[in-house]
């Protein structure tokens, strides 16, 4: 008999930094688009894995000497292929002993029906609005977990004011694979409150101003992710020449939404390569993270 332990040595054998075990029943009340048992209906646990980001790749955009190898390695790859792979690998492990092994890679560039935020990482993403449920009490399809949901279920790690998931050790430097599966196994204790506290150094790191007490507005980032903004050492006096609003948008003040957004995308063109399989380079050094990281370092919690 496969138990959670046993899962847990092979997670980590394959590559996986962390790995928890969550509960089903503590997604009761998940919106359906959201909701792992609208994947598996038997379901009774989700396996979390995490993989860290080297820290390393931070440091490098943050000393403003690389930052092609973050969105490459750091996101791509990981999200692209370890994610494809290893869950592949462990499902494998759950499918030999009889049970089902659902496995869910970071989709990256598809928004659920009725979610209008966006994923700054990718030069762009699509909502679902046209899918409709093809039965009474079926969401439509596709349904996408909620990662940050997923991992403090599963025990990892939850939410800061950053909007992105702070986990045990690795802090905001990490990405998730999951397994949905039927199989029988001991779950963990989901994540008790969060390693945020409310410093505030996220908000005041971001170039874009995209980060407030209300939390992370995705279209401000992926605006300022692209670049719009002074401390991009790409920035070129072409970018926005003889608009009204240069100095209004490079110093962070313009708001942005997904319209005006997206009208401003072809011209956040700061490499002279296409982006890479359509990853970005965070050309804003992911500076909300990288202060989050040596906050809680220097705070003990990491
Ligand atoms: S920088 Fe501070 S406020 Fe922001 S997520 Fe990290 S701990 Fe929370
Ligand atoms: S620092 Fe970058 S990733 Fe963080 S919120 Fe601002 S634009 Fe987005």
């Amino acid at each position: 008999m496969v138990t959670a332990l046993d899962i847990k040595k092979k997670a980590l054998e394959l590559g996986a930094d962390l790995v928890g075990i969550g509960d089903i029943r503590l997604f009761e009340g998940t919106t359906p688009q959201h909701d792992p048992k609208m994947i598996l209906p038997k379901a009774t646990c989700v396996i979390g894995c995490a993989f860290r980001v080297p820290r390393a790749l931070y440091q490098t955009m943050h000393d403003q000497v690389q930052y092609l190898n973050y969105a490459q390695l750091g996101v791509r790859l990981i999200d692209e292929e370890v994610s494809e792979i290893f869950p592949l690998r462990l499902g494998a492990m759950v499918e030999d002993a009889g049970y089902d092994a659902c496995v869910q890679r970071n989709v990256s560039n598809l928004m659920v029906k009725g979610d209008k935020s966006t994923n700054p990482e990718v030069f762009d993403t699509y909502e679902l609005k046209y899918a409709e449920a093809v039965a009474p009490g079926k969401p439509a399809p596709d349904v996408i977990l909620d990662v940050a949901q997923a991992a403090r279920i599963c025990g990892l790690g939850a939410i800061g004011d950053s909007g992105h998931v702070l986990a045990k050790e690795l802090g905001p430097y990490v990405r998730f694979v999951f397994i949905i599966t039927d199989m029988p196994l001991e779950c963990d204790p989901p994540f008790e409150g969060t390693l945020c506290d409310h410093c505030g150094k996220c908000i005041a790191s971001c170039p874009g101003h995209a980060i407030s007490k209300e939390g992370l507005d995705t279209w401000q980032c992926a605006v300022y992710y692209k670049g719009a903004h002074e401390t991009n050492p790409f920035m070129h006096d072409d970018f926005l020449k003889g608009s009204a609003e240069r100095e209004k948008i490079l110093s962070g003040e313009k708001r942005f939404d997904s319209e005006s957004a997206r009208t401003l995308y072809p011209q956040e063109s700061f490499l002279p390569t296409e982006p890479m399989r359509g990853y970005m380079p965070a050309l804003c050094g992911k500076a909300c993270d990288y202060a989050c990281y040596h906050h809680l370092k220097e705070t003990g919690r990491l």
